[in-house]
């Protein structure tokens, strides 16, 4: 398993912290191409939120010096990248506590928008927008949805606050709260198959690792992406009343 390689950046403002993250990790100002990926290179251990809930986005908590992410499955890809980049900043600048409700999550927001869109990347690439579709088009490059790139263009002076206003009507408008049009796909684990894959051929089976860590095999599947067991469609499908996430964190939960 990759060891952890996420910097402290407690009490950094968050937009000097993000691009200082992507300095450390080499990352320029590129785009990213898989956050989940990124985040298990760097050493954290990413799950599936095993209770399927649309009330909880994500979460994340530093164990023993380990930190975690959660993400919720049902978000759309986009949205469930920005969680993952808001839960990273948790992770970077609030391991030892610091602000707390409302500041914390305006902080981790700005975070995750300044992490997944560089400025110098979002003004190159779009220095003048003048229409959603426009917008609609140019997400995909930064794998966000259509509203956190109009918030990220507003934010960096490409579009006037009529601009901002107008296109976020629009957004509404069209549905793109609930749903993305030229969406992009889902990420997953890549750490979770090799582990699966490994274990298996020393015949160590979900059943077994599902028995020692005394959780249901199907709560082992969501917990990871659905690739321990083939079965696990038809286990979320059908949703199970019982399933209950029994970890319980001792770091940074909300
Ligand atoms: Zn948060």
């Amino acid at each position: 398993m990759p060891g952890v390689n996420l910097n402290d950046l407690s009490g950094e403002p968050p937009d000097v912290a993000a691009r200082s993250l992507r300095q450390i990790w080499g990352l320029g100002e590129r785009p990213i191409k898989n956050m989940v990926h990124l985040l298990e290179a760097k050493g954290t251990r990413v799950f599936a939120l095993a209770e399927n809930t649309r009330t909880v986005d994500a979460f994340s908590l530093w164990r023993r010096e380990q930190p975690y992410i959660f993400l919720n499955q049902l978000k759309t890809p986009e949205r469930s990248r920005l969680d993952a980049a808001h839960e990273l900043a948790h992770l970077a600048l609030h391991k030892h506590g610091g602000p707390r409700g409302r500041k914390a999550e305006e902080e981790a927001n700005a975070f995750a928008s300044s992490f997944l869109m560089p400025s110098a990347d979002v003004i190159a690439i779009a220095p003048r927008v003048y229409s959603l579709n426009q917008i609609v088009e140019l997400k995909r490059r930064w794998g966000v949805s259509a509203v956190a790139l109009i918030y990220r263009l507003h934010k960096l002076n490409v579009i006037s606050d009529w601009q901002c206003r107008m296109f976020n009507i629009q957004a509404t408008e069209r549905g793109f709260r609930e749903r993305e049009q030229n969406g992009i796909d889902r990420e997953h684990s890549a750490i979770w198959q090799m582990v699966m894959t490994a274990l298996w051929k020393e015949r160590i089976t979900r059943e077994h690792i599902a028995k020692e860590l005394h959780i249901p095999a199907f709560e082992l599947d969501y917990l990871l992406f659905g690739l321990a067991s083939d079965q696990c469609k038809s286990v979320s499908e059908n949703g199970d009343g019982a399933a209950r996430l029994r970890l319980v964190p001792d770091g940074w939960p909300h």
